[in-house]
């Protein structure tokens, strides 16, 4: 701006002679003057809003604590009996609204991730549920978890039911929408969905290995389908799945929770 100006009266002068544009000259000189010192005062401004702003990113972003994402079935509880016993009348589709109150009778916990989830809610950072159920009666879920952690577990505070959605035939993870508004940092879980999610919503996906006897109910979706042999959709048989724990890596460049646990009695 300033300069402008100091063109704007050589150029004047140039053209007119000095006698005749002096006046001219002192009115633009002031004009120089008064938006120099506005041009100075506003970016003196703007420098400390500036830093101001920049010394309270680390607080706004609660620097250390970690925002920590839990699957719920076959990662956090063994519920494999919830859904064998559904009744018939209730399986198409699955009535959730029975299915989110059965917990406290046929689920049992999966102890290596309980112990994990304690590590970090006694270390101070954040821990969130997401499962893919829907959310009838799911507070009566969040009731069961309440009793298992040192937290109070909310149905939509901290306890998120995000159901999967249909796209041309297919069903895809919802997940991951949550996960975002969330700002997880860490995300675990055991179907290939939720790797799926975690990587959409840029965190990182951990998984947990699920329980052999749990994969007879849910061959789909863990490394696509072990059990459906060498498909085009689902190209990966035990014998590949037992390569990729040896490695400790997933097909999504994901890592593999090393949980050694012994599962149900029966
Ligand atoms: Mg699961």
């Amino acid at each position: 701006m300033g300069r402008y100006f100091q063109i704007s009266i050589r150029k004047f002068l140039s053209i007119y002679g000095i006698k005749k544009t002096s006046k001219l000259c002192f009115n633009n000189y002031v004009i120089y003057l008064y938006n120099y010192r506005m041009i100075t005062f506003f970016k003196k401004t703007i420098q400390l809003a500036l830093l101001i702003w920049f010394y309270n990113i680390p607080l706004a972003a609660e620097a250390g604590i970690l925002n920590v994402g839990f699957d719920i079935d076959d990662t956090v509880l063994f519920s494999r009996d919830v859904f064998l016993n559904i009744p018939a009348n209730k399986r198409n589709p699955i009535d959730y609204g029975w299915v989110n109150k059965q917990d406290e009778r046929m689920s049992i916990f999966i102890e290596p991730t309980v112990e994990l989830i304690n590590y970090f809610i006694n270390n101070g950072h954040n821990i969130y549920f997401i499962t893919a159920r829907s959310g009838e009666n799911g507070k009566f879920l969040a009731k069961f978890l309440t009793k298992n952690f040192n937290i109070k577990i909310t149905k939509n505070k901290n306890l998120f039911f995000c159901p999967k959605k249909m796209i041309n035939g297919k069903r895809f993870t919802t997940k991951h929408l949550t996960m975002e508004k969330l700002n997880l940092d860490l995300f675990y879980g055991d179907a290939d969905s939720d790797m799926i999610a975690a990587l959409k919503a840029g965190v990182r996906p951990v998984r947990i290995v699920r329980h052999d006897k749990s994969v007879n109910q849910y061959g789909k979706n863990y490394f696509g389908n072990t059990l459906d042999g060498k498909s085009k959709e689902n190209p990966f048989a035990t014998e590949d799945l037992k390569i990729f724990y040896s490695k400790s890596v997933g097909i999504f460049g994901e890592s593999i929770y090393p949980i050694i646990w012994n599962g149900p009695e029966q």
